[in-house]
């Protein structure tokens, strides 16, 4: 796809990536931080990001469908020999599928510890893998008696080299919640049956919970892509996506006169709008329209009205100098990701994974 002009543009700024990465690093004291690369890294590009982030040092990642495991051990490939977890672990039947591109599952429950086990003793042995650990989330994971009672058995994890034991918190972006010293008092326990794993809990908003919740490794993802781990930016981390979308036309509407589908604005003095290349096909959300704000020459200006699916209407005042071609940022170092999230009644992982195909990409300090 070649560029142009007149099209919403996503700059994907892979130095600013390498800064909360660095950010997060300092944060974590000392644990490994192990960069959660699914839904491609949070819809920025798996394959430019984790290869920036092992030129940074990254190591181990974290990836949710085999399938994203596979096309990441591709995107690496072999001079870059990093340890994929796949956090959606071994269903039935996948163990070859996982083995052929070295993927480490994380085993939730006792049909895929028995899987992996299985295929472990089938073919050569110590196969690797990580084990999940239920401690009040209710998604994945193994319940603690059952840990309990997996681990005493003669050989149930026969086969099997247990390098990691994660659980994951269900309340981490609320640090009040005492959900999470509950489910941090759970993975003490549960991690004491591993004492040669090492062990992880953290996500993004569980690193910044205290040192407590560090452990050996810790797994964000949002954070490394800009989003604060309480739901508001956060003053260390850089905005890593930066979308724009040109102006397309210029035009005053009078008094009485409606914007867009339904009529939902209605002008009630003389008012300037700007019409700009994005909308919902481009991944902005329809629910931005209502509360929306987005940068140009200087300010903030308003949405007016629904947005359609190639563009949005949007304020601008009278005496501002502009033109069709001039870029509008809906994304970057004045729409904060956490503002706009809040303002389309949605989080910022979810703004982030809607930003569509149609956007032309640049990245910013690409790694080869
Ligand atoms: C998605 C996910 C993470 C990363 O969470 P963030 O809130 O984006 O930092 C970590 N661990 C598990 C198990 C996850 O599913």
């Amino acid at each position: 796809m070649s560029l142009d002009t007149f099209h919403a543009h996503l700059t994907i700024d892979l130095d600013a990536l390498a800064h909360n990465y660095a950010a997060l690093r300092h944060e974590a004291r000392g644990a490994e931080v192990a960069p959660v690369v699914k839904a491609d890294a949070y819809g920025l590009g798996a394959a430019q990001v984790a290869s920036r982030l092992w030129a940074e040092g990254a190591r181990r990642f974290f990836a949710a469908r085999i399938s994203e495991g596979e096309d990441l051990r591709a995107a690496l490939g072999p001079d870059r020999p990093a340890t994929i977890y796949v956090l959606d672990g071994a269903p039935s039947g996948s163990a070859d599928r996982l083995e052929a591109s070295d993927l480490t599952p994380v085993l939730n429950s006792l049909a895929q510890v028995s899987e992996w086990s299985s295929h472990a003793r089938a073919t050569k042995g110590g196969l690797r893998a990580a084990v999940q650990i239920d401690t009040g989330m209710n998604r994945l994971g193994l319940r603690l008696e059952e840990t309990k009672a997996l681990v005493q058995s003669f050989d149930g994890l026969r086969g099997l080299s247990i390098d990691l034991v994660i659980s994951h918190l269900a309340c981490a972006s609320e640090p009040a919640h005492p959900a999470n010293a509950a489910q941090l008092a759970r993975f003490q326990e549960a991690r004491a049956l591993f004492p040669e794993a090492r062990a992880s809990l953290a996500n993004s908003a569980g690193v910044f919970l205290g040192p407590d919740y560090l452990f050996d490794l810790v797994r964000p993802g949002i954070s490394l892509y800009g989003g604060g781990p309480f739901g508001v930016s956060h003053p260390a981390l850089r905005p890593v996506a930066h979308l724009t979308a040109p102006i397309l036309q210029i035009r005053e509407i009078r008094p009485g006169e409606t914007i867009g589908y339904g009529a939902t604005f209605t002008a009630e003095r003389p008012t300037r709008v700007a019409i700009i290349a994005a909308g919902y096909a481009d991944g902005v959300l329809r629910s931005f329209g209502k509360a929306g704000q987005v940068w140009l020459s200087g300010a903030h200006r308003k949405v007016l009205g629904r947005l359609s699916m190639d563009m949005t209407a949007i304020e601008i005042s009278h005496d501002l100098v502009v033109a069709p071609g001039d870029p509008v940022e809906l994304l970057g170092e004045h729409v904060a990701l956490d503002d706009a999230a809040s303002a389309s009644g949605t989080i910022a992982y979810e703004c982030l994974v809607r930003l569509a195909p149609r956007l032309q990409r640049t990245y910013l300090g690409a790694k080869a």
